[in-house]
Order: C-alpha cells, then sequence, then structure tokens
C-alpha cells in the first residue's frame, strides 16, 4: 500500500500549456484577477441564442472538469455536430475561478475561503467576479462545475458516482420552482444516454439549502443551473474516465439545451437517478485481527487516500480512518489468518497501523 501516483495537480500554468497545445485559435480572455492578482481566463464561444454560463474549479482541488472543458472546446471546434451546435448556444466559460487554490491544491481560495460558500455575503475577489460575468451575461442557464471525492457511492450500492449532479434548492422547502424543475429536466436528459455498469454508476446530489451556494443562488435568481460532480472510476485516480464522461455530459447537456430535448424529462426521471452515499472508502482490509482494549476481535479497518501537494505534486497518501458497518470498500483485501498471532492494535497512530497492515501483504 504505497501512496498513488497521478496528475491531477492542475494549476493556472498547467492549464496555459494545455490550452495552447491545442492550438484551436481560440483566444483566452483575462476576465480579472484572484485575491493574490493572479489572472483568471475566460472564453465565449458560439452565436447562438440559448446562453450557457459555466466555470470549472472554484474549488482549486477539483481540476478534472476543467480539463473535460478543454475537451469539450476541440470537441465544439473540429466535429459536424460541435460546429452546429455552436449556431444554436452560446457558451461563456470561465476557467479555473480560484486559481491560488489550484495552485496550493486546496478547495479554499487563497484567504482559505470556500468560494462556494460565499455567494450571498460575496467577500471574495473571486466570487465578485463570478457575479459580474453573471450579470452582465444574463446567462439562460448555468453549469457550475466540480469533482467529488472517492467516497461517494451511486446509490446503497458499492459502486463508485462516477458522474454526480444536482438541481440545486431555491429555497429552505426545496420547492420545486421553474428553473429548478427545468434543471432537473436537464439533468435527467443529460443523463439518459449514459449506459452504467456494474463497475460505475450516476449519483444524485444531496438538495439541502443553502443560499451561499452559489448553485442556491442562481437557482433562487430563476436561472437553471445544474451541479457537476467528476468523480471516481475504479482503480482510475488520474480520474482520465470520469474527465471523458463529463465531456460526454456537457456535450448532452448542450445539445439537450439546443433542442428543447429536456422538455419531455419529468422531476420524477430526475429522481430516479440514485442518490449518493458516502459510504466508500479507498481500501477495505477485511478480517484483520485486532485488539482493541486488550479485547481480541476480527473487523475490517479501512484506509483513505489523504492527497498532498509535495514538490509541485500531488501525492495521495495513505491513512488509516477506522472502520464502520456500513463503509465499503473500492479496493477489498482479504487478510484472514495473515494477523491471527499479531493482532494490530487500533489504538495505534494511522502511522504505525499502515506500516502493520503494508506488513501483511
Ligand atoms: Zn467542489
Amino acid at each position: 500500500m504505497k501512496a498513488v501516483n497521478n496528475n491531477r495537480y492542475f494549476p493556472s500554468d498547467s492549464f496555459l500549456d494545455a490550452f495552447k497545445g491545442l492550438k484551436l485559435g481560440l483566444l483566452l480572455d483575462q476576465i480579472g484577477r484572484s485575491e493574490e492578482g493572479r489572472p483568471i481566463y475566460g472564453l465565449t464561444i458560439g452565436t447562438g441564442r440559448k446562453k450557457v454560463l459555466a466555470w470549472s474549479q472554484m474549488h482549486g482541488n477539483e481540476t478534472t472538469t476543467t480539463k473535460a472543458l478543454l475537451d469539450l472546446l476541440v470537441y465544439l471546434e473540429t466535429t459536424a455536430e460541435g460546429i452546429r451546435l455552436k449556431e444554436g448556444i452560446c457558451l461563456r466559460i470561465i476557467f479555473q475561478l480560484n486559481p491560488d487554490g489550484a495552485l496550493r491544491y486546496t478547495r479554499l481560495n487563497a484567504n482559505n475561503v470556500d468560494l462556494n460558500r460565499d455567494a450571498l455575503d460575496q467577500t471574495q475577489g473571486e466570487t465578485q467576479l463570478l457575479m459580474q460575468q453573471y450579470e452582465s451575461f444574463a446567462p439562460d442557464y448555468c453549469l457550475n462545475l466540480h469533482g467529488q471525492r472517492t467516497i461517494f457511492a451511486a446509490g446503497n450500492t458499492s459502486k463508485p458516482a462516477t458522474l454526480s449532479f444536482l438541481a440545486p434548492s431555491a429555497d429552505e422547502s426545496r420547492s420545486i420552482t421553474p428553473a429548478r424543475e427545468r434543471a432537473m429536466q436537464l439533468i435527467a436528459a443529460l443523463v439518459e444516454p449514459f449506459v452504467v455498469s456494474e463497475e460505475w454508476g450516476i449519483g444524485r446530489y444531496d438538495d439541502s439549502f443553502n443560499l451561499n451556494c452559489v448553485g442556491d443562488y442562481f437557482t433562487a435568481k430563476g436561472t437553471p443551473t445544474l451541479l457537476f460532480e467528476a468523480g471516481h472510476f475504479p482503480n482510475d485516480y488520474n480520474r482520465l474516465r470520469s474527465r471523458e464522461l463529463i465531456q460526454t455530459a456537457l456535450v448532452n447537456v448542450l445539445q439537450s439545451i439546443d433542442s428543447k430535448g429536456f422538455m419531455r424529462f419529468s422531476t420524477e426521471d430526475y429522481h430516479a437517478i440514485p442518490e449518493n452515499f458516502n459510504h466508500l472508502r479507498d481500501i477495505e482490509y477485511k478480517n484483520v485481527t485486532i485488539v482493541n482494549n486488550k479485547e481480541l476481535t476480527k473487523s475490517s479497518l479501512f484506509v483513505q487516500y489523504a492527497e498532498k501537494l509535495e514538490d509541485g505534486k500531488v501525492c495521495f497518501i495513505p491513512e488509516y480512518v477506522g472502520s464502520q458497518e456500513d463503509w465499503k470498500g473500492l479496493t477489498v483485501v482479504n487478510l484472514m489468518h495473515k494477523n491471527d498471532k499479531n493482532p494490530i492494535d487500533i489504538n495505534e497512530s494511522s502511522d504505525k497501523i499502515i506500516v502493520m497492515l503494508n506488513l501483511l501483504l
């Protein structure tokens, strides 16, 4: 059980290199600066009447959707269907709303504020910038692009929610306002073409209301807003698969907006998407002999990767996180009879438990 290599780190420089590497002839506009003065970039693509505002990486460590947006640009510029779509829609993209957090690989911005809890207060420059863009562009639809941890399952299953969506609430009673209904229809429409399998699924996020979340805020203002979450696919810690799936989901939603295909979907179709359960952990060690205050038993022990930025690389470091009846492992390792005479004391430090588990592999 070693640290997992990955390429999830995607600060502004990496984004600019990747964008230039596309060689699409598109130009970015600098729409403002972060709290620490880093440029924030936007781009408008398409000449259609339906206006869609999308932003990514308001949480700096959620990089997959930014990459999927680059893939979407390629699609819109180089495929016949993409070129056709651009006549129907006008897409305004803000890449990496939180470049300071992207550099640090943190969810929060430079002032340790969660930008997705700042919609009402608007204390941060990045939030104010998003609000200005919203006011000046006056979108018909908003796409709020995020990434989620490995812990989420699609329903009460062991399948990771490789994609999750939410039509956020517009009020405390979670009523289905016209804007929210439209967002639900769009999510049902964009999900329909996907064929999930035994390996992965699509989940629906919790809809408890918080007006400081931008999705709730824009929905309350009457703009249908869709939350996208790029999630885990088995053994794919680089999130290459969810990057592809997010790009497909973006194409699906733009097509549905363009064709009004979402009109044949209902709020029931949306609610048929399984709810997210947060009971997955990266590794489950089954049948481990443990000792807890001198009592000897067998138990499952769970390990979760902590993501740490070291020397410009994000490392996934295994940490012991305990054990709960309802947790399920994404990877399951059976240690039956491997340590009958050598029990693991679960009151030791996480580091020590990890070392002891390593010795059993
Ligand atoms: Zn997020």
